[in-house]
């Protein structure tokens, strides 16, 4: 830290990402990205001629691709905006609904980064234990003066709740917002979209890293009340009004267009999640039912360190937490049916081995 960084931040704890090492090949199972090429029709847009026009500045509206999403969503586009990522779009949220007065209420066992962006923007958090098995008690978020923020699915551990159990805390906390984050809704999940005709409270965030195959591109999504859209679009045009680049917007357009491709990609994970949970269960693995396109999975003997460790000196990357009621467990990516026959075959040469 230099001494000209702010004091107000010099407890700032950033979040670490996932491994993306690039010295060596690995077999990359831990940061949830598809294993699957983007849609055809995007790498179609991608053409000379686009790249040719950076020279000029991207859409600030995003018009074109917001009629897009709103269209496949059946929503308005004035409920509909983009960001650089649903990072982006969930930090905005949180400057925007939350402040030192107005503290975010999460889960203790979540997404890393809402706890940074608390730091980060001064908001309180308030971290509400999962249970034992790891399930959300959904009635802990009922009442009170908080944001509240429910990964659902959850992350890392792939379980999910319904759009008819969320909607307690909607009805409940209707003076609050509340902030779905379904960055892993399409791989089985059902979505809470269909609520916000229902409550102008409710934010819906989603993404194209997971389930659209586009990571790299860097594009998430918010649904919401036009007010609450509205809000988000205040504070994206007082902070980096164009946001999403041109390449993206073209791409995102068309991939949310290819229903059939996107259908196919998820129906192919699910199996293999199906699979895989299957073969590491018959090796006494011990899995959550994860709803992700990741396992939330723990041996019956080997400590998660050590499965972490050896896999990835035998090029195998998966996501190991150490955290409290973490430390034995590992969140490792579905991939394709190779890949996960490539894990198959290291994990039961290690706990032959153990
Ligand atoms: C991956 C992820 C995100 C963010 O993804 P982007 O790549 O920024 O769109 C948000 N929330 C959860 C729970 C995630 O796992």
């Amino acid at each position: 830290m230099s001494r000209f960084f702010v004091k107000r931040l010099d407890q700032l704890a950033p979040y670490t990402p996932g491994e993306q090492p690039q010295d060596q090949q690995y077999l990359k199972l831990n940061t949830n990205e598809s294993p699957f090429p983007p849609s055809s029709k995007a790498l179609e847009v991608l053409s000379r001629e686009a790249v040719c026009q950076l020279n000029l500045y991207s859409d600030p509206d995003c018009k074109a691709l917001i009629a897009a999403i709103a269209k496949r969503y059946s929503l308005e586009p004035e409920q509909v905006t983009v960001g650089n990522g649903s990072d982006e779009v969930l930090a905005f949220a949180l400057r925007a609904f939350c402040d030192e007065n107005t503290p975010l209420a999460y889960a203790d066992i979540t997404y890393g980064c809402y706890k940074t962006w608390c730091s980060l923007l001064g908001v309180p958090s308030i971290q509400i234990p999962l249970e034992e098995d790891y399930s959300i008690n959904l009635k802990k978020y009922v009442g009170g003066q908080a944001t509240v923020m429910i990964a659902n699915p959850n992350a890392p551990t792939g379980l999910c709740k319904t759009p008819a159990e969320i909607e307690v805390v909607l009805q409940a906390n209707r003076d609050q917002v509340v902030i779905v984050d379904e960055a892993y809704i399409d791989f089985g999940g059902e979505s809470c979209v269909p609520l916000l005709k229902n409550y102008e409270n409710l934010l819906v965030v989603q993404t194209y890293s997971k389930s659209r195959n586009l990571a790299g591109a860097r594009l998430g999504f918010a649904m919401g009340s036009q007010e609450l859209i509205a809000d988000l679009n205040r504070i994206k045009f007082s902070f980096n009004p164009y946001n999403v680049n041109r390449l993206t917007c073209l791409a995102g357009i068309a991939a949310m267009e290819d229903e059939a491709y996107f259908q196919r990609c998820i129906q192919e994970i699910i199996q293999t999640r199906s699979w895989t949970a299957q073969q590491l269960k018959a090796l006494g693995w011990t899995l959550t039912d994860s709803k992700a396109n990741f396992l939330f999975a723990q041996s019956g003997k080997i400590p998660g360190g050590v499965i972490y460790q050896t896999l990835k000196e035998r090029g195998i990357l998966v996501r190991h937490f150490n955290a409290p009621r973490l430390e034995n467990r590992l969140r490792i990516t579905v991939g394709s049916q190779n890949q996960m026959e490539r894990l198959l075959a290291a994990v039961a040469r290690l706990e032959a081995e153990w």
